[in-house]
């Protein structure tokens, strides 16, 4: 017996109907990321192993356990990437971008990730990420803007309830004095903390505190927090994020427990959650790496970026109540007996070189009734019809499926008349 052959575990297929709006939610992210100025920039999706060692640290989960590492016919360990940041800094770095306009940069990607999570509601081991780098600026605005970036494109995406969780995590002057007072309290409360966190304390302590498990939550609670230990210039750098948030408007609700674990992670972190999507309700996260460059290359820039997971933004967006999908624009040819159907078959292809979006049933075998059953099963918008009748008259009938309004027209109008139907709301 032949096995069946099926997607891999924690994957899975984008199907047609999903299309217009993964399509359209990539649009707005393009569109929106554009008015801030950001370009953007595709790398492979596979790069070497080490990159993301040095991009992403040897004691995060993601490297620790997450990676889809090989090694190629060539001997060479290479990995699937499990997020976009190192990528885009590899690139900004290997072609020399820092030393053009100052170092700065506003780059932005959408593509696949792979991670070797534990499959659940939300979460794949291939998933979709659009994130932007902000890289060149040390001061405050910038933090301020990238959240501004995020909460704009989910307005404009439809979404009006959503806050952003701020938090600023120090810097690697206030950081080491303020790890070891939390790894001693954390040692303290060994006992009550979940495996993984006690695993956590030595490998990194302030990744405890944003830890999912209930009873480590209820623990923490009391814990020492990073913005109780900051250094004046960290606090004053998250006065000012606060302050340009609440300038342009952005709501935002201080969580003192958001972290980034590792130690380029610098100052501001932030996170979007929804509520709806249970226990995988990070919707997008991000914050200031002002020391991942130099991990690269000899010059130390600062930069900020985030990254929004799109399978989630999607599943969000169909509960919204506003979804507005775009109006199909599909104009189906239907023929009865073989001099209509070579006629509509010349027809498809001016129509389809023109712009338009046109099917035919090209089997040419269905009765016309089957024919316009099936385009209003693909959702068409219009009918032209060449029948019998229409073909002896010199005619065509064009059908309206939204106003069911039926009528003939002579061949040389159908281009106008058929715009006419289309740009119609
Ligand atoms: P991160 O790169 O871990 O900060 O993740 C940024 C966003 O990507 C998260 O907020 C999620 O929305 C999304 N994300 C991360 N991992 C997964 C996954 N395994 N499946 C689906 N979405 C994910």
């Amino acid at each position: 017996l032949k096995q069946k052959i099926q997607c891999v575990r924690g994957t899975r297929d984008i199907l047609p109907e999903d299309m217009p709006l993964w399509h359209r939610t990539e649009q707005v992210v393009r569109d929106v990321f554009g008015c801030f100025g950001f370009s953007e920039i595709r790398t492979p999706v596979f790069e070497n192993t080490a990159l993301f060692e040095r991009g992403i640290g040897a004691s995060s989960d993601i490297v620790g356990k997450e990676m889809y590492t090989f090694i190629d016919r060539g001997e060479r360990s290479l990995t699937l990437r499990p997020e976009g940041t190192a990528s885009v800094v590899r690139a900004y770095l290997e072609h020399k971008m820092p030393y053009r306009d100052l170092g700065q940069a506003r780059l932005f990607y959408l593509g696949p990730m792979f991670r070797y999570e534990r499959p659940q509601a939300g979460r794949f081991r291939q998933f979709y990420q659009a994130g932007a780098e902000l890289l060149g600026f040390e001061n405050p605005e910038a933090d301020s803007e990238c959240v501004a970036m995020l909460y704009t494109l989910l307005l404009k995406l439809g979404f009006k309830e959503l806050k952003v969780d701020i938090n600023s995590v120090g810097c690697p002057a206030c950081r080491p004095d303020f790890n070891k007072t939390l790894v001693t309290w954390l040692i303290k409360k060994k006992d009550f903390l979940s495996l993984d966190s006690q695993r956590r304390i030595d490998l990194n302590p302030l990744r405890v505190l944003d830890s999912k498990d209930s009873q480590d939550k209820e623990v923490v609670q009391t814990a020492p927090k990073p913005i109780e230990h900051l250094c004046p210039g960290c606090l004053e750098h998250f006065e000012n994020v606060k302050r340009f948030l609440d300038k342009i408007k952005v709501p935002y609700v201080i969580n003192p427990f958001l972290v980034r674990g590792l130690d380029y992670y610098t100052r501001t972190a932030f996170e979007i959650l929804s509520g709806s999507l249970g226990a995988q309700n990070a919707l997008a996260g991000g914050g200031r790496y002002d020391n991942l460059v130099g991990q690269f290359g000899s010059v130390e820039i600062p930069a900020v970026g985030f990254a929004v997971g799109m399978d989630r933004l999607i599943e969000l967006i169909k509960s919204l109540p506003s979804v507005e999908i775009k109006k199909s624009k599909l104009v189906a040819l239907i023929s009865q007996g073989r001099p209509a159907f070579e006629k509509i078959f010349i027809l498809a292809q001016q129509l389809r070189v023109k712009g338009f979006e046109v099917w035919f049933d090209t089997s040419n075998k269905k009765s016309i009734k089957n024919q316009m059953k099936q385009a209003s099963v693909l959702d068409a918008r219009v009918a032209v019809i060449v029948g019998e009748e229409e073909l002896s008259k010199g005619v065509i009938a064009l059908k309206d499926f939204s106003s069911q309004i039926q009528k003939d027209i002579s061949c040389e109008e159908i281009e106008l008349r058929l715009k006419e139907i289309l740009n119609a709301n």
